[in-house]
């Protein structure tokens, strides 16, 4: 289908001679690399921004638009091979020849986005996954066509083409192991071209290839063999291009396109086509740096790369429509880059050109070179034609137009009025009950979605509830967080001291009350003891006693008792009347004495009774003596407790006293150290500030020359009114041109050595935030480190370094992508005066005498002045020399005065001791000792 599409549309458009031919652009995509370890430790900031949308990329205040931005902030990398590579190995089964040409200054990621690398560039780079389509396409058509592939895999260094694959010959770069001629035992590569334009490479090894395999492993030989060469020698690899060329040949059967049955033209024959793809992964396209010595700049045109140089030639020449419609030259045989690529450029080629950049900031001058350089190349137009073999493509040309109208004839012919009706009815049917259907699933969805409104209004107040409650408890814990790192934040050490001692009161004072209460209960059980005690003795006493004199009555009472019962015998014998009334009063007094008895029988028994009693008081007595005791035990434990925590709480305290004092030092010496910071701060920024002001200065005078230049052109012989100027308004004009060249020249050394010092300063910043950074991250670390300089800084401290650190390197960022910025400029322009040398505009040999005169002029009151200052400076260094030498003098002399002191004040402090011991009358006397101490000093009241 493709290639019948592609075919027919060509054949309206173009001429017959060019087949399939239509021209196109460049396509040009930037790719942005993020930054990388080095730049990072040198605390390199992004300069370019890119905008996603349209694909843009602006460097200070230079726009840039391309055909794709990858990386930073524009589309992913992985896009880019689907996006820019993946058509052109589509168009290489139609014979399209296509190129991919990697173009940046050095570690800008052009191996790595080319993949020609041997440590990264495996999986992802683009070469890899040409491989994969290529390989993945064949195997999708190869039932339809043969296919021949080859690749080859050249370098090209130094104007020499060599061979990556060429196994015979061991890479050997390095004569005698200093950095010279290639030495190759085989003849190098010779670029030739056939009578019709083609350009080939005899000599070079072109590998047959059956699998993706095969193909893999000539990429990394190759790249290995390029890897070898360059670390052998100061990494010539970033001077090298290297070219990794795939040629597909493709014989297709075109009789099996056939639409119409039964119908198979024998005599179709078969399709060549040939195509190759470069995959081109080019030298660094950086200016060799200048020496600085003496402002004489080196003869850079020898460091640029002969090939880059003319590619940029060829890019301007074609890119330049004005140009290219004049017919003008095309350099392409300046180089044999230019050459190898000459189809590539302007030719029969479908070209992607990827420039590669570094965003940071210390590369601003070569990126914005390479963007001015890769926008230029988006104007160049290509021709691509396919290679197809002439005789074979019209006649298939033909024949796909052939079959293209029997297709719709046959069409046509056999879809009969009849079958159209009933489909049409069929598709009415149809279309109804669609309708209908579709009506039903409205209904249904319109019904859910109210029962889904039902369901969320029933769940929402509980919800809202609970959410509501999380909030809050969330703030209550941010409120109580914040009082928590406040408390922390100020004085820690005491508010923890006041907690612990507030504590130990309170524990304290509750032992205290513990011991209060048993002191009391013991007073309450001893009074209680006391009154049992006392009274039950004396009760005792009493009672016995009390027993004892009843008993004793009792017994007299039973006596006198006894008695009178005898006499009453004795009556009772003697009968007569005095008897008997003696016997009646003895009985009456018997009676009385019965009762007597009686009665003390029962004061006894109460006396029992009572004993009972104080039995029991004595038990209770016992008990309480017992509780008592325990009582007192305890209370003795208390109080042993009590002094044991004293004493802890006394040492805990000595501790954190002792703590404290140690912090409130190590405190002083944050603060000298924080003052000594700051100070260090204001230092660093003024010293910046007046670097970055000087370098703003330079680069603004340096800018104003440039524009200068560009508003007025090089002709210096202006004709006023028609007139040629007069010979004075000429030497003038000469006399300017020539001072502002020079000017601009001394500025863009001046601002390159600013550039150069700023970057140093930036790093040497950048290198202390990383430590600080990272002291933050592992604080257990910080005091391993021998960071040294700021070890006891607070973290306030140096959060706040941090800051100064980080604005200043903002400073720096921007100056740098300033000066970068107008180094470009003049960069560019001096690259214009290739083209257009110098001297072209001076037309008159007394032009050019009188300028050698002024220039001769200028040179030898240049060597004056310069001989002056030489003098100046040698005055001052024998100056500095002097007071050197002063100073070393004074050094020694204040030495040996410190040391005498100290031997005095030792002496001093031994006489004292001496003193004191033996003149007690001295011991306590102030006025004695000074005096002594004065006399022994030498110092005289
Ligand atoms: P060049 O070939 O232009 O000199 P390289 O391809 O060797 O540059 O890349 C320089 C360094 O940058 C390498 O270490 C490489 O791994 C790294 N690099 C380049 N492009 C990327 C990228 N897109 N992502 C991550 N690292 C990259
Ligand atoms: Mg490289």
């Amino acid at each position: 289908m493709e290639s019948h599409s592609s075919l027919s549309s060509s054949s309206s458009s173009s001429p017959p001679s060019s087949l399939s031919s239509e021209s196109c652009c460049v396509k040009v995509a930037v790719n942005v690399r993020p930054l990388i370890g080095d730049e990072v430790t040198q605390g390199c900031r992004e300069c370019v921004s890119v905008s996603p949308v349209t694909p843009q990329v602006q460097m200070g205040t230079h726009p840039f638009t391309f055909d794709h931005v990858y990386g930073s902030n524009g589309s992913p990398s992985s896009l880019m091979f689907e996006e820019c590579v993946a058509p052109l190995v589509d168009g290489l089964f139609h014979g399209y020849n296509a190129t991919v040409l990697a173009y940046g200054q050095t570690g800008s990621g052009k191996t790595y986005t080319m993949g020609t690398g041997i440590k990264d560039g495996t999986k992802n780079g683009l070469i890899p996954q040409v491989m994969s389509a290529l390989f993945n396409k064949i195997d999708s058509v190869k039932h339809q066509m043969g296919f021949q592939l080859h690749v080859s895999f050249i370098e090209i260094l130094k104007e020499e083409v060599l061979d990556l694959l060429d196994s015979s010959v061991p890479f050997n770069r390095l004569a005698n192991g200093t950095p010279g001629k290639v030495v190759l035992s085989k003849s190098p590569v010779q670029i030739r071209e056939s009578p019709n334009g083609v350009i080939t490479l005899s000599g070079a090894t072109e590998v047959p290839i059956a699998t993706k395999e095969e193909m893999a492993s000539c990429l990394e030989q190759g790249s290995l063999t390029r890897a070898t060469g360059s670390t052998n020698m100061n990494n010539e690899s970033s001077r090298s291009h290297a070219i990794f060329t795939i040629t597909l040949e493709q014989m297709r059967k075109i009789s099996s396109i056939s639409v119409v049955k039964d119908t198979v033209d024998e005599d179709m024959g078969e399709e060549y086509c040939c195509a190759k793809l470069h995959l081109v992964d080019l030298a660094g396209s950086e200016r060799a740096k200048r020496t600085g010595s003496g402002g004489v700049r080196l003869k850079e045109g020898i460091h640029i790369n002969r090939g880059l140089l003319a590619l940029g030639n060829v890019i301007s020449a074609l890119g330049d429509e004005k140009r290219r419609k004049e017919g003008a030259h095309v350099p392409y045989r300046d180089s044999k880059l230019t050459r190898l690529l000459q189809d590539s450029l302007g030719g029969n080629s479908k070209t992607v050109m990827i420039a590669c950049i570094s965003p940071a900031d210390i590369n601003a001058e070569e990126t914005l070179n390479t963007l001015k350089y890769a926008n230029r190349a988006r104007n160049i137009q290509n021709k691509p034609v396919a290679n197809k073999d002439l005789i074979c493509s019209e006649m298939q040309k033909m024949r796909q137009e052939l079959q293209y109208l029997q297709a719709t004839l046959c069409a046509r012919g056999a879809t009969s009025s009849e079958e159209v009706q009933v489909m049409r009815e069929k598709i009415m049917k149809l279309e109804s009950a669609n309708e209908e259907l579709s009506r039903e699933l409205h209904i249904y969805r319109s019904k859910r979605v109210t029962l889904d409104y039902c369901n969320i209004d029933a769940q929402e107040d509980g919800v809202i509830f609970s959410k509501d409650d999380g909030l809050k408890r969330g703030f209550e814990s941010m409120d109580s967080d914040y009082e928590m790192s406040e408390a922390t934040s100020g004085g820690i050490s005491e508010d923890i001291g006041a907690a612990e001692e507030w504590e130990h009161a309170l524990r304290q004072n509750s032992m205290g009350k513990e011991l209060n209460e048993l002191s009391k209960r013991l007073e309450e059980k001893e009074s209680e003891m006391r009154v049992c005690g006392i009274g039950t003795e004396t009760i005792r006493q009493h009672f016995e006693k009390k027993m004892m004199e009843l008993e004793k009555e009792k017994r007299t009472v039973q006596d006198e008792r006894d008695m009178l019962l005898a006499e009453v015998e004795e009556l009772a014998a003697s009968s007569d009347r005095q008897a008997q009334v003696a016997r009646d009063n003895h009985a009456h007094k018997l009676k009385a004495l019965e009762t007597q008895i009686l009665n003390l029988k029962k004061k006894q028994e109460n006396q029992v009774e009572v004993l009972k009693q104080k039995q029991k008081s004595e038990d209770a007595a016992k008990r309480l003596k017992t509780e008592i005791q325990c009582i007192k035990a305890q209370k003795v434990q208390l109080q042993q407790k009590m002094k044991q925590e004293a004493e802890q709480f006394r040492q805990w305290k000595a501790s954190q006293e002792k703590e404290l004092l140690q912090l409130k030092k190590e405190g002083r010496k944050t603060e000298h150290e924080r003052l000594k910071l700051e100070a260090l701060n204001r230092r660093q920024k003024m010293v910046l500030q007046r670097k970055t002001e000087e370098a703003a200065m330079a680069t603004k005078r340096l800018k104003e020359l440039l524009e200068a230049r560009k508003s007025s052109p090089h002709d210096i012989s202006v004709i006023a009114n028609g007139q040629p100027p007069s010979r004075q308004t000429n030497e003038k004009s000469l006399r300017k041109w020539l001072d502002n060249e020079l000017e601009v020249m001394a500025k863009v050394h001046q601002v390159r050595f600013q550039y150069e010092k700023q970057i140093q300063v930036r790093a040497a910043l950048a290198v202390e935030l990383t430590s600080l950074r990272q002291e933050m991250e592992f604080p257990s670390n910080s005091h391993q480190e021998k960071n040294g300089q700021f070890r006891f800084l607070s973290p306030n401290t140096r959060l706040e370094r941090i800051a100064s650190l980080e604005s200043m390197l903002d400073v720096s960022s921007n100056a740098l992508t300033a000066m970068g910025s107008q180094l470009s400029e003049a960069e560019e322009r001096e690259h214009s005066l290739h083209a257009k040398p110098r001297w072209n505009h001076i037309q008159s040999m007394t032009d050019a005498k009188y300028l050698l005169q002024y220039v001769f002029d200028s040179t030898a009151e240049a060597r004056s002045k310069i001989w002056e200052k030489d003098r100046d400076i040698k005055e001052k260094k024998e100056q500095l020399n002097d007071l050197l030498c002063l100073l070393q003098l004074t050094e020694v002399q204040n030495r040996e005065i410190l040391k005498e002191k100290k031997t005095r004040e030792q002496t001093v402090s031994i006489a004292l001791a001496s003193t004191s011991s033996s003149y007690s009358v001295f011991k306590f006397n102030p006025y004695f000792h000074t005096k002594i101490q004065n006399s022994l000093l030498g110092i005289s009241p």
